[in-house]
């Protein structure tokens, strides 16, 4: 026989997430050499059900007052379950469903899983619906008890004796090992690591030995994102010597994108892990300001983010050392024929020309041959292109993501909540420091802004 001893899975469940919503009823069919066993049981789910669910399932609240709890039954599941290739349609969530209640039992389940929606897809790729009615229209499938636990089951069941009997036997037996290869990991993981991976947006923490922090990453489909990483067909060497240290992943669930993107930015700094290329830390991070010594007559001044207060204008940056920041000044001083000795880029003594002037390289405002007024003008027009963009509100703003409410108040990102409850206090703390990667993020969604008067 080219198949393992089989298990066709179908739960009804309270609702759609596996670790909020619970299972109402478990049917399994066992396949193998000896035939085929079919069981379920209704389960009390120890929660009421819903009038919708009872609508699709018809199971109620009375039929389930007797029944036994999932831990009443979990040892039986589990025997029926093990060591066959567990099969469901839209496995993950049956699959997903399990684990949470075996969990919550105190078992550590896992299994070979395929899922007929994707065995489906796969054989019948000139089908776009791959549901369980389009497979009952499109196989003739006969229905009895649909959306009961053991009715499901047997249709999917069917389904796969049509497979058997209808497709050529070295396709469908490719097809499911393809479907069913685990997934390559470093060999020091865990592999159960894997099945705990969310596939939505956030962060993902790479830890080596010792706990070595090795990587941190982003994705707005955080299991899709790791398992990349070990796909061996398109490692680099880099990748290859990543997977080799890999001991242990941590993840962060964020309401969406921007959340991933400000706390990728901050843990990187945080941890410093040796994978990520950039460590973009703030500490020499500086700005030029444009001070007035006397009436119109500016100079640029050099100012560490750390020193930036709330009410600081004019800002040019940042930049991330004050030997930049010295670079492009001279850079637009060469190209705008700036004064240096004015810029402070060179000690003249007064009324003394500065060495660009000398080679025509000045227009002569160290010699009073150009108003300082003029020169203040020139200069502020050669640094327009870096300056800080303008904070556009009174006070601060907020971007929603989905349940989380991303505070946010001169560029600066105030923290994130869950809820209006918690966001009076993350307004009353003083303002962070300036940060160059929340600036560019926050930069790059500036419509999602929302003044926080205007909001809630
Ligand atoms: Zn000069």
């Amino acid at each position: 026989m080219p198949f393992p001893p089989l298990a066709f899975v179908d739960l009804e469940t309270t609702g759609a997430t596996a670790t909020a919503d619970r299972i109402t009823e478990v049917g399994i069919i066992e396949v193998d050499e000896d035939g085929v066993r079919e069981w379920s049981t209704l389960v009390n789910p120890r929660t009421p059900i819903s009038p919708f669910i009872e609508s699709l399932t018809g199971i109620n609240n009375a039929m389930v007052a007797d029944a036994p709890a999932f831990e009443d039954v979990a040892a039986d599941v589990l025997q029926r379950l093990a060591g066959r290739l567990f099969i469901a349609h839209n496995a993950r969530f049956d699959y997903g469903f399990l684990k949470n209640e075996f969990k919550r039992a105190g078992h550590d389940f896992r299994a070979t899983v395929l899922c007929t929606v994707k065995l489906s897809r796969k054989l019948f790729p000139q089908h776009a619906r791959h549901n369980l009615d389009s497979l009952i229209a499109r196989h003739s499938l006969v229905v009895s008890d649909r959306h009961r636990a053991l009715g499901d089951a047997r249709l999917i069941h069917q389904f796969w004796q049509q497979l058997r009997a209808g497709v050529e036997p070295g396709l469908l037996e490719a097809t499911v090992s393809k479907l069913t290869a685990r997934p390559s990991l470093p060999a020091n993981l865990d592999a159960g690591v894997i099945d705990t991976l969310p596939d939505g947006p956030g962060v993902y923490l790479f830890y080596g030995e010792n706990d070595l922090p090795l990587y941190v990453g982003k994705s707005t489909d955080i299991r899709k994102r790791v398992l990349a990483h070990f796909a061996a067909d398109h490692a680099t060497a880099k990748e290859m010597a990543l997977a080799q240290q890999v001991r242990r992943i941590e993840f962060i669930s964020t309401g969406g994108e921007v959340g991933a993107l400000l706390k990728e930015a901050t843990l990187v700094k945080r941890l410093q892990p040796i994978h990520n290329r950039n460590l973009r830390r703030n500490d020499d991070l500086c700005f030029w300001r444009l001070i007035e010594l006397h009436q119109g007559e500016w100079h640029p001044q050099l100012v560490p983010a750390s020193e930036l207060t709330p009410l600081d204008e004019d800002l040019f940056g940042p930049f991330k050392t004050a030997r930049e920041a010295k670079r492009v000044l001279q850079e637009l001083a060469r190209t705008h024929h700036l004064c240096h000795a004015l810029l402070d880029l060179e000690k003249v003594k007064p009324g003394k020309p500065c060495f660009a002037h000398q080679v025509q390289q000045c227009k002569g405002a160290c010699v009073g041959k150009e108003p300082v007024s003029f020169h203040s003008a020139r200069l502020m027009a050669a640094l327009g292109k870096l300056r800080l963009e303008p904070w556009p509100f009174a006070g601060p703003a907020w971007i929603r993501e989905g349940d989380d409410v991303h505070l946010i108040d001169r560029w600066r990102h105030l923290g994130t909540v869950g809820g209006d409850a918690d966001m009076h206090a993350l307004l009353e703390t003083t303002l962070p420091p300036f940060d160059q990667d929340s600036y560019r993020i926050l930069l790059k969604f500036r419509d999602r802004l929302t003044p926080l008067a205007a909001g809630t």
